[in-house]
């Protein structure tokens, strides 16, 4: 009895396991291979649309171990998220083999991000004996572009622009053989048939040079402007350390104060720049490389020019070949700022390059690999030593988020300002990478690219479209006419939806949506708001007490207008002892758009309240980047044992009204007195801090609510993040932070495809 079970146990099976999730051009079917050979299994894997298929024949014990070792030991970079495993009758396979993709319907294989240059590769990159000792186009299955270089699925050489490079004779060996490092690696490529790297100069001549990257190296050391063809698009590289360099770019750039990012050789290059930490440290050897805003060293040899009146520094490694290659030997550290004129998108064609950076750049490191779809650098900072995301772009898009609810596809347009779109399917949300601000045509064609590719990478087909409520978004004006259900989300709502959704959670929450401006129910302009919320829902249930926006938009970009409305509120006068550079004629026309109301919407937004305390302490009256007053006041700020100043709380119908206006009159005083900006802003922080968490509080109250949610532009600031945090854990809340998506308009899409979702499950 005892031996006929085992030797049924013993019987020959077949099994059909579908494999989903990152699972293409991240070395898996060699892995599967290897495994398979390893257990001695017959059978086969390939690669579809919806992901990976793998038949094994052999022992059920087995197929078991098998299947055991799969799920625990995949590749780096591969995220398996389902294994359906189905018994089918054995056929007899003779060996164990790799088969050719198969087409199929739908596609929900998961497109893996550009992934930064691994070790292995590196170091054959600087081996003379390597057949690719410095190409600058080496990658293996663990590295190398993917996002921006896919023209449709399922992920293979054919369907990305790598199509035009025949692979040569040792390539394609290496390409073919199952236990390679190179085992289909769509990109492959070595000196003899890969794609070629050439400068030229300003006009588009090509330069002779046996190394043009070195010799690109030197005109940089020089203090020319290098326009750098990257893995996402284009970079301008100057001179970091040179100051005379730096604002060469920033005149032709138009581009006045905005920080520049540093790439730097290595870890010991940023640990000479700014504080690393171990936290710090592990972000940058990812294979995400993005660009991380640290503390910058009192000592640092930059030019002060490249982050202008900031105590911080964005700094990246080197992310592919080129770059390493650029930066071997004298160059430690240079200026690379995305290649595109203010506000219009990164290039990313060779031409476009030319006609759009013929006044910036002096001359050109092109190649003839082509970026099918753009993708900026990510941007980071440290909170509380995780990851905050300023910019979600390459390295992270288009890794789907898994949200915590399911439902209809919906395609989510996102803001005006810093556009992404989001597209979901089943529980899963696909970020577009960073889009940019939509006020220009080309803005508005990479919106819609990114659209169309991401639907057509992951097969979304949506049923209903979000977007913000504003009328005048040109995204919303797009959603409307797409012809799908409609769902307008309000703009603070969507920041928080966005907090809660990368939580997976769906409320109820207190909600924090500090904020530059967004488009209100109730037609005026919000952006100090507290929303009692949950996905599909929310009550307005505390605001900044509103006041004119003189000018409307204008006063964005001049936050003394601001600060004449504020101080009108607080004074019913301009104080004698404010003094700007400003004519006077212009401040009393100020005060009387303010006082007649006209062309002067209200509004409740916390970052023009922090414009204006930016304005009436000195710090500047007018920005050139935006939100640029309120950056500079975060920077000045001496947290410490500094004096809280006065506020108050008052009640409106069913909401907190907090009023600066005491504020503000204590801040007039203090600066009187002499006070220094540094500790006025110290003050100012604390206060406003303070005076959110005491909204909360009654609030909590009342809703019995003890779970906080942060989100909305503001919280760019970390000091204000960390204060108002800190109170609210003290007080026994439960605090939600963003950790996945931007908390500026960049995470908005995420939201409102939650919010989309959460309604539509009603
Ligand atoms: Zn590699
Ligand atoms: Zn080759
Ligand atoms: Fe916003």
């Amino acid at each position: 009895m005892d031996r006929m079970a085992k030797g049924s146990h013993q019987k020959i099976a077949r099994w059909k396991l579908e494999v989903e999730g990152i699972v293409q051009g991240v070395g898996f079917r060699p892995f599967v291979f290897r495994l398979a050979k390893k257990h001695g299994l017959c059978g086969l894997v390939f690669n579809h649309e919806k992901g990976v298929t793998i038949e094994v024949e052999g022992k059920l014990q087995i197929l078991k171990k098998f299947t055991s070792d799969l799920k625990s030991g995949p590749p780096p970079l591969a995220r398996i998220e389902s294994i359906d495993v189905t018994e089918l009758e054995p056929i007899g396979y003779p060996d164990f083999r790799i088969a050719p993709s198969a087409h199929a319907e739908s596609g929900q294989t998961l497109i893996s991000p550009d992934i930064a240059t691994c070790g292995n590769c590196l170091r054959e990159l600087f081996s003379p004996s390597d057949r690719r000792f410095f190409h600058p186009f080496i990658n293996c299955t663990d590295c190398g572009p993917r996002y921006t270089i896919i023209l449709r699925t399922p992920y293979d050489r054919p369907n990305t622009t790598m199509q035009k490079f025949k692979m040569c004779k040792n390539c394609a060996k290496e390409y073919e053989a199952p236990l390679d490092r190179r085992f289909h690696a769509q990109p492959i490529a070595c000196p003899n048939c890969g794609p070629k790297v050439w400068l030229t100069d300003k006009n588009g001549r090509k330069i002779k040079a046996s190394e043009p990257i070195k010799l690109a190296q030197e005109l940089i050391l020089k203090g020319e402007v290098v326009c750098v063809k990257g893995v996402g698009g284009f970079h301008l590289a100057v001179r970091a350390g040179d100051e005379k360099a730096v604002k060469k770019l920033r005149m032709r750039k138009y581009r006045e104060d905005k920080p520049f990012a540093v790439m730097v050789r290595d870890l010991d290059v940023a640990r000479e720049l700014c504080c690393v930490n171990d936290a710090a440290e592990e972000i940058f050897l990812g294979t995400e490389a993005p660009i991380l805003v640290l503390p910058r060293r009192s000592d640092s040899p930059i030019a002060e020019t490249v982050a202008p009146r900031q105590k911080t520094l964005g700094l990246f490694l080197p992310y592919s070949p080129i770059h390493h290659l650029l930066f071997r030997g004298d160059l430690r550290y240079a200026v690379l700022t995305s290649g595109n004129l203010s506000d219009e998108p990164i290039c990313h064609h060779n031409e476009d390059a030319f006609e759009h950076l013929k006044n910036i750049a002096d001359y050109y490191l092109l190649h003839d690999r082509d970026i099918h779809i753009r993708c900026d650098d990510s941007v980071l900072k440290m909170f509380n030593d995780r990851p905050y995301f300023i910019r979600r772009s390459r390295g992270y898009a288009p890794n789907p988020i898994e949200l915590g609810i399911s439902g209809t596809s919906v395609l989510a347009v996102g803001a005006h300002l810093k556009n992404t779109i989001c597209l979901t399917k089943g529980n899963k949300a696909f970020m577009s990478h960073h889009i940019g601000d939509l006020d220009n045509l080309p803005a508005f064609n990479s919106f819609l690219q990114a659209t169309e590719h991401i639907a057509n990478l992951f097969s979304i087909e949506p049923k209903i479209v979000a977007c913000d409520l504003h009328p005048h978004y040109l995204s919303s004006q797009h959603a409307k006419k797409i012809g799908l259900g409609l769902v307008e989300v309000q703009h603070h709502h969507a920041h928080i939806a966005s907090c809660l959704a990368e939580h997976k959670r769906d409320g109820p929450v207190i909600g924090l949506s500090l904020d530059g401006v967004g488009y209100g129910p109730d037609g005026t302009i919000w952006g100090g708001e507290i929303l009692v919320c949950t996905l599909s829902d929310f009550k307005r249930a505390g605001y900044i007490k509103p006041l004119p926006m003189p000018t409307g938009e204008m006063a964005i970009k001049e936050p003394w207008r601001m600060a004449v409305s504020y101080l009108l509120e607080a004074f019913g006068e301009i104080p004698g002892e404010i003094e700007w550079d400003v004519e006077k004629s212009a401040v009393e026309l100020m005060k009387q758009i303010c006082k007649k109301r006209v062309n002067a919407p209200e509004t409740t937004s916390a970052g023009r309240l922090f414009d204006a305390i930016a304005a009436i302490i000195g710090v500047r009256t007018t920005v050139n980047y935006e939100g640029q007053a309120a950056i500079e006041l975060e920077q000045l700020a001496e947290p410490g044992e500094e004096k809280m100043l006065p506020f108050k709380l008052e009640s409106g119908s069913n909401c907190v009204i907090l009023n600066f206006f005491p504020t503000i009159r204590e801040i007039v005083a203090l600066k009187g007195e002499g006070t220094s900006a540094e500790k006025i802003s110290g003050m100012f922080h604390k206060t406003f801090s303070q005076a959110f968490f005491d909204a909360t509080k009654i609030i909590s109250e009342k809703t019995g609510i003890k779970t906080v949610a942060l989100s909305g532009g503001v919280f760019q600031n970390l000091l204000l993040l960390s204060q108002i945090k800190e109170l609210s854990e003290q007080a026994g809340f439960e605090v939600l932070v963003h950790r996945l998506v931007p908390t500026n308009d960049g995470g908005l899409s995420l939201g409102q495809a939650a919010v989309a979702i959460a309604k539509s499950n009603l």
